[in-house]
């Protein structure tokens, strides 16, 4: 996977196109990850105690980590991930401005 935990990625296809958040989990198995406030479901809650209501949050659901775009903190771009290796070292670096993220 090229994108991992904390990474600020821009979301490329679906309903949420154009929406940035954070990576909060990552699935490489499914190549799934879970992106702050991107593929909300409603979910109810239940009450804790008699008396109170029942709350309706939203939860962000993993979906395809293809569906996103890694934002570089260097450029500010949405870019494509790129490998540069140095020895046993193998760092990611930003396809646009070259630098490593
Ligand atoms: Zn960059």
């Amino acid at each position: 996977m090229k994108v991992k935990k904390g990474d600020t990625v821009l979301v490329i296809s679906g309903k949420d196109r154009g929406k940035q958040g954070k990576i909060l989990d990552v699935f490489p198995k499914e190549e799934k990850i879970v992106v702050e406030g991107a593929n909300l479901r409603k979910r109810h809650m239940r009450p804790k105690r008699s008396g109170e209501k029942g709350q309706i949050v939203e939860v962000p659901l993993p979906f395809p980590a293809s569906k996103v775009k890694l934002m570089c903190p260097k450029c500010g771009k949405p870019t494509r991930v790129g490998y540069k290796f140095e020895g046993n070292k193998k760092y990611r670096i930003c396809k646009k401005c070259k630098s490593e993220l």
